[in-house]
């Protein structure tokens, strides 16, 4: 055994949980404690400024310079008060994930002296020198000029000894150079279109806010171990590797007791997480083993996303004073189960109304058909916008899979509300309807709460699935900033919310009764969306060419999912909502295409290097080992030595099979990324990346793994997935 594996293994049979004293605090007591919310700024602002701040919040209106002033004042007093010294904008550039810079509070003064300073300025607006952040070409890299801007709809938090920030990452001539700002306009855009759609049912709806609810699955992987395995390190994930003997189809860690070390580390990880205000609520062990997931209680999806980037940043932390690594990867494993993100989206009004609620009696239930109905046709119009609103490398080891929800976007919304909307199909007259035929569809819509009591039927395989008052988007994935899907479902949300205001409006103004109005149009577009929807196993083959047939898309990868981002009805999607410009959405799908690009080329390296200068160097000396023990048979038994050394002169056969089959497929691999590296077009050479570069992969983790389960164990460099993922 090499020298790394063997003290690494040897590490963890010294390993003793990094104990979290229970205390006898209530969680009542620490949540938000670090957060300069609502309580905290009522504490410390004036009244009238406070009250300003809550309306600009609430209006998404800019708050006056004064204000900001008093803000700034107020929470410096209240930073200072918790030891805190330094402030940053904190930001979420397009890398996918978040980005400070830290300035101190102290500012000298004449004389030697030292105050606190912390002006209004400075909490509204900074320029970070963000030239080597990716920006698509918006902003040229000698003009280095883009700014930070306070966004006062997501509270102000404290890590360690700095006031964090959140904020807007714009260049100075508009364009996002982040995900918040496009989030925050498609939510905006959302609460418009449903607030309007709201009206038909009730005046006192003024606000619709997006709800999100994320479940962040991730591995855990021993820091001793984790360091033995380059790999995992440099890129995320395994990129070889035996699976074990026994691997998950026990199902015996699903859901089974938490390990002792792990759970120190949940509790010391939701302790600060909660302190942040990330209401987090849920923790269990996932199917893989050394497969966890935590979920927090849903919230207002900006801020929702703010805590899940929150939270990854928190978890990789405090995983490192436990002794653990965090994997955030789709994929570490393969033969093992993924990592995904579950987002679970719905709208909730200003009064307190879930919008995908089934209601008590028949005009709440329109009002939940009506928004149910239409998520549906903006998932059938616009299923290729999902697609490539969660194309990542890591991704595409996930979705179509057999494990995970395939690449097919299809919607699930069970047995009942099938039969639901296949009644609305019939009953619903074209022409005039009868007053009987009226009461019976209402009759009919009432029993909607009724059929969902007993309607447990819930279908995994499924990328969007209804579940009973929100839709579940599955396919995102694990590493994924939420932000990307939810400004795509917002968005195609918001478009198909419009349409259907408009041809309701239509109807009415055409002498039709409200009721019937919205379900003559509901009706439509049952019709027309009727594809989209799917039941059965998602896994499946039949699904694949059932799909096809109904020309649903089936992109596989991320090049060929990014390619809806530019199309004219793509484009014409954002620009027309008011989320993105035409040059805004080609920077984006740059930046994908690169960062695609840079993930494969690292793990093409990696691969490569690990296959040379691990892999390759163990299989010779088991080798050499083996002819050194066949020379001596042969001086022993002269002629008649091949009878002693049956099994040796086979493994020295295969292994030099073994090794010749890794070194061709490798110098395949090395001449398709020669070719691919001097492509001047971006999406050639991703293309180049996905199909010829990575496609070159499997062959070599095939010869890599059959060399791992040849080779004397002894003499094996990398741990082993057995003593990665099973070790405690
Ligand atoms: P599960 O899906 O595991 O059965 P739940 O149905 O309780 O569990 O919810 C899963 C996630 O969905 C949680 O994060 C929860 O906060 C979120 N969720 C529940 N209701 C909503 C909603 N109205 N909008 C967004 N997310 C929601
Ligand atoms: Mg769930």
């Amino acid at each position: 055994m090499s020298k790394v594996r063997f003290e690494a293994l040897g590490t963890l049979f010294h390993r003793k949980p990094v104990e979290i004293p229970i205390g006898n605090e209530k969680i009542s007591d620490y949540f938000g404690r670090k957060v300069f919310g609502e309580k905290q700024m009522r504490q410390h602002l004036p009244g009238d400024a406070f009250k300003s701040v809550q309306k600009s919040i609430d209006s998404g209106n800019r708050i006056e310079r004064q204000v900001a002033d008093q803000v700034a004042a107020a929470m410096k007093e209240w930073a200072i008060g918790m030891g805190v010294t330094h402030y940053t904008h904190w930001f979420q550039p397009l890398t996918g994930s978040t980005a400070e810079k830290h300035d101190a509070f102290f500012e000298p003064t004449d004389g030697g002296g030292a105050i606190e300073k912390f002006r209004g300025d400075m909490l509204v607006q900074q320029e970070p020198d963000a030239s080597s952040f990716p920006n698509g070409g918006i902003r040229n890299t000698f003009e280095a000029r883009g700014y930070t801007a306070w966004d006062p709809s997501s509270p102000a938090f404290v890590i360690g000894t700095t006031l964090c920030i959140p904020t807007i990452f714009i260049s100075y001539t508009g364009e996002a150079l982040d995900n918040k700002m496009p989030l925050l306009k498609a939510l905006n855009a959302v609460d418009k279109a449903a607030t309007a759609v709201c009206q038909y049912f009730d005046k006192n709806i003024t606000k619709v806010n997006a709800t999100l609810g994320w479940e962040q699955e991730y591995f855990l992987i021993d820091t001793a171990l984790y360091n033995a395995r380059p790999d995992l390190m440099m890129t995320g994930r395994a990129l070889f590797g035996q699976a074990p003997a026994k691997g998950q189809q026990l199902d015996d860690h699903y859901f089974g007791t938490i390990p002792e070390r792990v759970s120190h580390f949940m509790r010391d990880f939701e302790k600060q997480a909660l302190e942040l205000g990330i209401p987090v609520k849920t923790r269990h062990n996932e199917v893989a083993p050394n497969q966890f997931e935590c979920a927090p209680i849903f919230e207002e999806t900006n801020l929702a996303n703010d805590h899940n980037l929150l939270l990854m940043d928190l978890m990789d932390k405090v995983a490192v004073k436990h002794n653990f690594r965090v994997l955030l990867h789709e994929k570490p494993f393969a033969g093992l189960n993924g990592s995904g993100k579950h987002n679970n989206w719905s709208l909730g009004t200003n009064t307190g109304v879930n919008l995908l609620q089934p209601g008590k009696n028949p005009k709440e239930n329109i009002r939940f058909l009506t928004f149910f109905v239409n998520t549906i046709k903006a998932i059938y119009d616009h299923a290729d916008v999902l697609r490539a609103s969660i194309a990542s490398a890591g991704n595409d080891h996930r979705l179509g899979a057999n494990e995970a929800p395939p690449a097919i976007m299809s919607v699930f919304i069970g047995e009942k509300l099938t039969e639901m909307l296949d009644n609305l199909e019939k009953n619903v007259k074209s022409g005039s309807m009868t007053p009987e035929e009226k009461t019976a569809l209402k009759l009919d819509i009432g029993k909607i709460p009724e059929l969902l009591m007993d309607n447990t039927d819930r279908n995994r395989t499924s990328p969007f699935a209804f579940t009973g008052n929100k839709f579940e988007f599955r396919a995102v994935g694990s590493a994924a900033n939420c932000a990307t899907p939810m400004i795509a479902l917002n968005t195609i949300m918001t478009k198909q919310l419009k349409a259907f205001k408009k041809d309701v409006d239509a109807l009415i103004k055409k002498g039709e009764k409200k009721d019937i109005a919205i379900l003559k149009q509901l009706q439509k577009i049952i019709k027309e969306s009727k594809t989209i929807r799917f039941e059965g196993n998602g896994y499946g083959e039949e699904w694949v060419k059932e799909a096809k047939k109904r020309g649903l898309s089936n992109l596989k990868d991320t090049p060929r999912a990014l390619s809806a981002y530019t199309t004219k009805e793509t484009i014409d999607l954002f620009v027309n909502e008011g989320i993105f410009s035409p040059i805004e959405l080609e920077a984006r799908h740059e930046i994908e295409l690169e960062k695609y690009v840079m993930k494969i080329q690292i793990e093409a390296r990696m691969l490569e290097d690990l296959a040379k200068n691990h892999v390759l160097p163990s299989a010779v000396l088991y080798q050499n080992r083996l002819i050194k023990n066949v020379t001596g048979l042969k001086e022993i038994f002269g002629a008649k030595f091949k009878d002693h050394a049956v099994a040796q002169l086979a493994v020295i056969e295969e292994l030099s099979s073994r090794m010749g089959a890794l070194k061709k497929a490798l110098d395949v691999m090395l001449e398709e990324r020669k070719k691919a590296n001097v492509m001047e077009d971006i999406e050639k050479k991703a293309f180049a990346y996905c199909d010829k570069v990575k496609g070159a992969f499997d062959e070599i983790s095939y010869n890599i793994n059959k060399l791992e389960i040849t080779v004397d164990d002894e003499l094996w460099a990398l741990p082993k997935f057995r003593e990665l993922l099973f070790t405690k």
